[in-house]
């Protein structure tokens, strides 16, 4: 680590640099990809258990048999109990995700000056491993000082990635029931978001007719040609990428597209996954539903030579809601007096992507989300900025206990 590095003005005696950049270098060189979490688990597991957790205070919940997928283990949990005058305060939660994207596969982080990258051409997975070694960090700051604190619960959650899983499946009673969460996702910690966007996901299976398309293609009735109308129909209307309608905004994305056989055959089945997001649910209905009626229009202009129409099913589901916190929400002023406290001062945004957060809002755990150093996520250029990172490390025991 060089020296320009380092940066913050206020650093609590005891964070030891090295070991938390040592833990963040180990943590970031093991695979864990979403639904298979059981590896870096152990790996947190072990280095929790190496600076002082007694092992009956980490579980793993059964999330994974609720979300199925295959997935290895559920979300690992952490319940440190209270010590000192403030063993009686409400309980505090730590969250942070332990999948990385596919893209993330065979990483392997080297510093480079100010920053860790990854030496390939693979993404690195500070997002969210950051959060992982900031928490742990945060524990080893906790256990070696003789301060008082209120009761602690980290959660590391599974498959943020592919849908926020784990944070949708755990149950308030396995964490302790928290009064308040921090959630550590993102780059500058500096960077409270106190609200989110809300999503939709949906599925389109376009049902044509095959016949061959050489001998009779004007008696089949062609999937690809439908989904093909109903994309275009969108985006002429202006609801597709980035939407601005009648002085509403949104997005929307088509991910994938799947189907046909052959290419003389007219195609019988395409299926078609996309996303809408808002910030106004009213508006992110209506995305969604341009999308429906998008489709069945397509369906009802494109019939056969006999006049025989294909069909369309349309499954769309809430992601998450939109939520906004209040600025005295506990949470927000502990993070604006703790900034503080590190000669800062708190940043309050809307985020525009779906966190872990936003399932634990709704279950009404109030959480802000911060970040721990992580950039350029989910892209070869990933990199965690180490004066973030322990800046978040010293921020972390503020969180906790001011
Ligand atoms: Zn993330």
């Amino acid at each position: 680590m060089t020296e320009q590095s380092v940066t913050a003005d206020v650093k609590p005696s005891n964070l030891n640099e090295k070991t938390a950049v040592d833990h963040l270098m180990a943590l970031l060189a093991v695979e864990g990809l979403s639904g298979e979490e059981a590896e870096v688990s152990r790996e947190i597991r072990k280095r929790l258990e190496n600076i002082g957790c007694r092992p009956s205070w980490i579980r793993h919940d059964n999330a994974h048999k609720r979300i199925g997928m295959n997935y290895q283990v559920g979300n690992l949990i952490v319940r440190i109990p209270g010590k000192g005058s403030l063993r009686n305060q409400p309980r505090r939660m730590f969250s942070g995700h332990m999948d990385t994207v596919p893209l993330c596969r065979g990483a392997v982080p080297v510093i480079k000056g100010p920053r860790i990258v990854s030496s390939g051409r693979t993404a690195l997975g500070g997002d969210n491993r950051t959060a992982v070694a900031a928490m742990v960090t945060l524990v080893e700051t906790l256990l070696s000082d003789a301060q008082s604190r209120p009761p602690i619960t980290l959660l590391f959650t599974v498959g943020e990635e592919t849908g926020l899983n784990g944070a949708k499946e755990v149950r308030m009673q396995d964490l302790g029931n928290p009064a308040m969460g921090f959630n550590i996702d993102g780059g500058n910690p500096k960077f409270a978001i106190v609200g989110a966007i809300g999503a939709d996901r949906w599925v389109a299976g376009v049902h044509g007719r095959s016949t061959h398309a050489g001998v009779y293609p004007q008696g089949g009735i062609s999937a690809t040609l439908i989904a093909s109308r109903a994309i275009s129909k969108v985006a002429e209307k202006g609801f597709f990428g980035k939407i601005d309608v009648d002085g509403q905004q949104g997005t929307s994305n088509i991910g994938m597209i799947s189907g046909g056989e052959a290419t003389n055959q007219v195609t019988d089945f395409v299926r078609v996954t996309g996303e809408c997001r808002s910030h106004s649910k009213s508006f992110l209905k209506k995305i969604t539903s341009e999308y429906r009626k998008a489709f069945e229009e397509a369906v009802a202009e494109t019939p056969n030579n006999r006049g025989d129409k294909g069909r369309v099913e349309f499954d769309a589901e809430r992601d998450y809601d939109a939520f906004k916190m209040s600025s005295r929400a506990e949470p927000v002023v502990i993070i604006k007096k703790a900034v503080k406290q590190m000669s800062g001062e708190a940043i309050l945004l809307i985020a525009d992507g779906g966190l872990d957060a936003n399932y634990l809002n709704l279950k009404g755990l109030p959480t802000v989300t911060l970040g721990a150093g992580a950039h350029g996520a989910h892209t070869i250029d990933e990199s965690v900025v180490i004066a973030e990172y322990l800046d978040a490390c010293r921020l972390l025991p503020l969180l906790a206990t001011c």
